[in-house]
């Protein structure tokens, strides 16, 4: 297995392979760019089938977290870890107070948080080893709720503005009422998406592997629910992935009718260039990163204490703004928006250094 020469490692600053036999951590610690400031993304567990598999998911995960943080304007940079081993049969409170000693002997330079087969709880028992995680403060969502980490609420209301600023750039639309939206997945994000939709006056159509999850978007919402294979092609004004990665690739993308696609998933694009092809179906792509930024945002206001709501809720209402300007871009320069939105976030993190104490240095971009 390559490291300095793997095709996801993309020059970064530091790969630490962690194992403690005694406790069964098996676990990589990827640091992407730290020119913003200390890298923080979650820390997952899977039971990845080599050690290959769990090395490219780290990098590509690291990678992504540069990205949104520095379009998302904060002053923190991008990193993942990953434990090696099935969250249901192998997490014990050793296995991840050691993991959290590895963290720890970073000193600060990657910061933890939740991410799949990792909960809060699990952070917390990291939290007795090191003071370098997030997500794990009590504290009022963006929906209101008093909740401990969570930042699915912050999430969806991120592409709830995100997604109104789509709609307004592609169709003209002043506000969401009447737009007809297909969502697909219900889960943690969809579900508050829903809501948001709903009381803005969006006529819904909703997908789910999960009848119950379906269930609770029919009956409080009004929202038609649809089989997971008829979401692509429905006629409808946005699509909104919230579900799985991969979900805009050669077998979907031709289905689709709606003109927008704006949703909170991870990693939508199966490949870079079906960036292109949306764009040559003139269908207005609202970049991943981007419109799902609101939970990062969240959980980043959480960790520098003395949560302040009404700011956070201020910065994941940015993100229509920096929609905005991707999508002028994109217009002005013919070029996918999913192109437009690396070059912002590569202008912001390859222009400034963030000194210890705050203070943002411009060096020279590479
Ligand atoms: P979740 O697991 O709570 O919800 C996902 C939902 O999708 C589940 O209800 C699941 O049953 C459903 N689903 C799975 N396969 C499906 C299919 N083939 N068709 C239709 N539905 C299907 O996850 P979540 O926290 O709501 O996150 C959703 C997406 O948003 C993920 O891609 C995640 O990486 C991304 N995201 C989440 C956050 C956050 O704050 N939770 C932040 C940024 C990005």
């Amino acid at each position: 297995m390559s490291v300095f020469t793997h095709r996801d490692y993309d020059d970064h600053e530091e790969v630490v392979f962690v194992s403690e036999p005694s406790a069964g951590l098996k676990g990589i610690i990827a640091i992407h760019n730290t020119s913003r400031g200390p890298s923080v993304g979650g820390c997952r567990m899977w039971p990845y089938g080599t050690d290959e598999e769990a090395l490219r998911d780290v990098l590509r995960l690291s990678r992504g977290m540069t990205y949104k943080s520095a379009v998302a304007g904060l002053d923190i940079g991008g990193g993942k870890s990953v434990i090696i081993g099935n969250p249901r049969m192998d997490k014990t409170p050793a296995l991840l107070r050691a993991m959290g000693r590895a963290i720890d002997a970073l000193r600060g330079r990657y910061i933890a948080a939740e991410d799949s087969g990792i909960s809060v709880d699990d952070v917390k028992a990291m939290a007795e080893e090191t003071a370098h995680v997030a997500g794990i403060v009590d504290r009022q969502g963006a929906d209101g709720d008093m909740r401990t980490g969570d930042p699915s609420p912050a999430t969806a209301y991120g592409t709830f503005v995100g997604m109104g600023a789509a709609v307004r750039h592609r169709l003209g639309c002043g506000d969401l009422e009447g737009v007809r939206v297909a969502i697909q997945g219900i889960g943690n994000v969809g579900h508050h998406l829903v809501q948001l939709l709903h009381q803005a006056g969006a006529r819904l159509w909703v997908s789910d592997i999960y009848p119950d999850h379906l269930e609770r978007a029919v009956n409080a919402y009004g929202a038609t629910a649809v089989a997971p294979d008829e979401i692509y092609g429905l006629d409808v004004d946005v699509f909104a992935p919230c579900a799985m990665g991969a979900v805009l690739n050669d077998a979907t993308i031709g289905k689709l009718r709606a003109p927008v696609v704006a949703g909170a998933a991870n990693n939508q694009l199966a490949e870079a260039r079906h960036g292109e092809s949306l764009m040559k179906r003139a269908i207005l792509y609202a970049p991943d990163y981007v419109i799902n930024a609101g939970g990062i945002i969240d959980v980043w206001y959480e960790h520098r204490g003395q949560f302040d709501r009404a700011a956070m809720m201020h910065h994941v209402e940015g993100i229509g703004a920096t929609l905005d300007e991707i999508f002028t871009r994109a217009s002005a320069d013919g070029l996918p928006t999913s192109v437009i939105a690396d070059q912002v976030a590569e202008e912001h993190f390859r222009k400034a250094r963030v000194e210890p104490g705050g203070t943002v240095t411009s060096v020279a971009a590479e």
